[in-house]
């Protein structure tokens, strides 16, 4: 866990005031003669390291609550040995099996848990020692009932220190994170397993020969558990991702919402992956599960989540404690972007993208079933609006902070009125001489409540609405604009802007650009418009079209995006092109050895029998653009050269990183 310094502080502080219970029952207890208790102490100190050491997983978000057994050794300890000893020998017990464990434990949290063990059951022999004498030598009915009720102090200072702990590591609610531990830890058995205590003092103070009964107790006690868990995990997870399945979402939404302080404060998100039956054809079902199980993982690692179920398919369930709309639509936000991230399976990258629809309680009901049902409509709406990355918020929102369907497009259009949109400019170098060739506009947004948004996520929004070719001209005009101002400069190179589907049903998109080019005194092959692949899938005729009316201006016409589009080659044939730009996740794919270095030489080798000028981006690194240069690619652009950056900062840029100022790049 990450450890802030009021963690660190706190852990600090229960470590010395175990340490100083250690000291002062030291100095106050007599101790018996060694040979009374030495031997309880080593086989109880050892069962209690063993307990520690085999914990049984629970069913949790992050998979790291586990249960153990400790709780029956360790009162075995207190009514047979000396307390200090208890107490020393827990501590130990606890760091033993952390470190031994290899379970990635941290020193912060293997100390945590050394002096939890230590206080907490040392209040338990406080408590004990009130009923009867410590060491205990006859067992009855009220020694029994002491370790329940020293038990529960133990269980409860327990259950108390480290809900504390969490809340302060994750900045969360206390008594929130309190109620879902002691749900989870199921503290019922625990104190059912306490009783046991007592009965293993009991057969070792009649013969210490029966301590292998007591170890077979043990361990049947242990397996049981384990079963009766490994039982429910199955009811309730998913076997192929692991993930809460549906039933696992219907209890955590109930229980969720039986909390009256809650206040019904929770959203469902439901998420489904756009073109993922396209993979399963394309790639077959065993590629398919693996990436859901990517998906999967992606989602369930977020941050402000609280539970993703899985729902069988390509749908998520994602559960978020809040309701408001702004929060809601960040977060869904940042797990679009999550998701859309290319994923590298085998050295084969895939992108895929999502649409939500959420639903919040109570507005739009009161249990999974219902909430379920109206974010499916809203993930309707938003498959709907656009075939890309897109989120529909329900109506339940519209009573919040913002007015309306909090949906994308409506405050996109003041976005494009005011001046909230902007160009950054990223580089592109020769890998030859080192000559910058070209700059690429990409779009930013910021937004005055939400702050900046990514255009992976507002472009695919606007994809099938009549703002898109609005923005294009916008694009395009401020990117020829500043290119015209550029070159007076000096700057020679090419300016590439991103066009969408929607543009190229644009009949006048050919006239549109010459206008441009013609008014700021611009030569066709200075500019190069970039269409993505999935692009030129879906819309083969009207590509080709556009295409080939944009050759006539001599305009450069690259295909972005290049290998996540599931196109088949053969529907690139007869599309007049003179750039292939290379998805970063190829780059990233070097990292898989030689499979992702023949994918990408392949690619290389097509682009050069086409005679495509070959772009590299999300180029990040030195070896990777060592690599890019000895597979012969031509340009490339990423973070490595520069990050995209203001229209201000440009000038500057060329004048430090191209001394050259000559290049030039002819579009064919
Ligand atoms: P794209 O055209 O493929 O743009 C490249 C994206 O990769 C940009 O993301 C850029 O910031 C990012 N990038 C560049 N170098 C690196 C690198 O080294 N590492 C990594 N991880 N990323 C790098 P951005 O700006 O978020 O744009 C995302 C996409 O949005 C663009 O992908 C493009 O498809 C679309 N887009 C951007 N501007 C426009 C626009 O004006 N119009 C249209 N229609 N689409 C746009
Ligand atoms: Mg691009
Ligand atoms: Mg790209």
């Amino acid at each position: 866990m990450p450890t802030n310094l009021r963690v660190r502080a706190f852990v600090a502080v229960l470590v010395t005031a175990a340490l100083g219970v250690l000291v002062v029952t030291t100095a106050t207890t007599d101790l018996p003669p060694l040979d009374e208790w030495i031997w309880a102490a080593l086989v109880f100190g050892l069962l209690f390291a063993l307990a520690e050491y085999y914990p049984i997983p629970l069913l949790g978000r992050s998979g790291a609550n586990a249960f153990t057994m400790t709780a029956v050794p360790g009162f075995a300890l207190l009514l047979t040995t000396p307390l200090p000893v208890t107490v020393g020998l827990v501590g130990v017990a606890v760091c033993l099996a952390g470190r031994l464990s290899g379970r990635g434990r941290s020193t912060i949290r293997t100390a945590f848990n050394a002096a939890l063990s230590s206080l907490a059951f040392g209040l338990g022999a406080l408590i004990l020692a009130l009923v009867v004498d410590l060491p205990a030598t006859e067992i009855g009915l009220e020694t029994v009932a002491a370790v329940l009720a020293a038990g529960t102090v133990t269980l409860s200072l327990t259950a108390v220190l480290t809900a504390a702990v969490i809340a302060l590591d994750q900045g969360a609610a206390f008594r929130r994170v309190l109620r879902d531990g002691v749900a989870l830890n199921d503290l019922g058995t625990h104190f059912l397993l306490l009783s046991l205590a007592p009965m293993v003092v009991v057969i070792w103070n009649y013969d210490r020969g029966l301590v292998p009964v007591i170890v077979v107790v043990m361990i049947a006690v242990h397996r049981a558990s384990r079963e009766g868990i490994a039982a429910r995990t199955f009811a309730l997870n998913d076997p192929l991702t692991g993930l809460p399945n549906r039933r696992a979402l219907d209890e955590r939404v109930a229980q969720l919402l039986r909390r009256g302080d809650e206040q019904g404060c929770l959203s469902l998100l439901l998420v489904n992956l756009d073109r993922f039956g396209m993979i399963n054809d394309k790639l077959g079902r065993p590629f398919g599960d693996r990436l859901l199980r990517l998906v999967g993982r992606r989602l369930d690692a977020m941050a402000h989540v609280d539970t993703v179920a899985h729902l069988g398919g390509d749908s998520f369930a994602v559960l978020v404690r809040r309701h408001d709309a702004d929060g809601v639509r960040a977060v869904a936000v940042q797990l679009l972007e999550a998701v859309g991230e290319p994923y590298v399976l085998d050295g084969v990258p895939v992108q895929v993208d999502a649409s939500v629809g959420v639903a919040s309680a109570p507005a739009d009901g009161s249990d999974a079933a219902a909430l379920l049902l109206v974010a499916d409509t809203q993930l309707t709406t938003a498959k709907r609006l656009g075939a890309a990355p897109h989120i529909h918020l329900s109506g339940g929102h519209a009573s919040a902070a913002q007015p309306g369907r909090l949906s994308v497009l409506g405050e996109f259009e003041d976005a494009l009125a005011g001046d909230q949109l902007r160009l950054d400019y990223q580089p592109q170098v020769d890998l030859g001489d080192g000559a910058v060739v070209g700059l690429e506009a990409l779009l930013r947004w910021r937004h005055p409540q939400h702050g900046e948004i990514a255009p992976g996520v507002f472009v695919g929004a606007l994809e099938h609405t009549d703002l898109m070719p609005t923005l294009t001209r916008f694009v395009i005009d401020r990117a020829v604009a500043d290119l015209a101002a550029l070159r007076r400069q000096g700057y020679v190179g090419t300016m590439s802007v991103n066009i969408s589907a929607r543009d190229l049903h644009n009949r006048r998109f050919a006239d549109e650009v010459a206008d441009v080019l013609a008014r700021h005194g611009i030569p066709g092959d200075r500019l190069t418009v970039e269409l993505t692949e999935s692009t030129f899938v879906t819309d083969q005729e009207r590509a080709r079209h556009v295409m080939h009316e944009l050759a006539e201006l001599q305009v450069g016409r690259s295909l972005d995006d290049f290998g996540t589009g599931y196109s088949s080659l053969s529907a690139l044939a007869g599309i007049p092109l003179t750039e292939l730009k290379i998805d970063r996740a190829f780059i990233v794919g070097l990292q898989h050895g030689a499979s992702g270095m023949s994918i990408l030489q392949a690619i290389l080798d097509l682009a050069e029998r086409l005679e495509l000028t070959s772009v590299a981006e999300g180029v990040e690194s030195p070896g990777e653009r060592q690599a890019l240069q000895r597979l012969g690619c031509q340009v490339v652009q990423g973070y490595l050269i520069a990050r995209p950056m203001g229209r201000e900062a440009v000038p500057g840029w060329l004048a430090a990183n191209d001394p050259a100022r000559s290049a030039t790049r002819t579009a064919g």
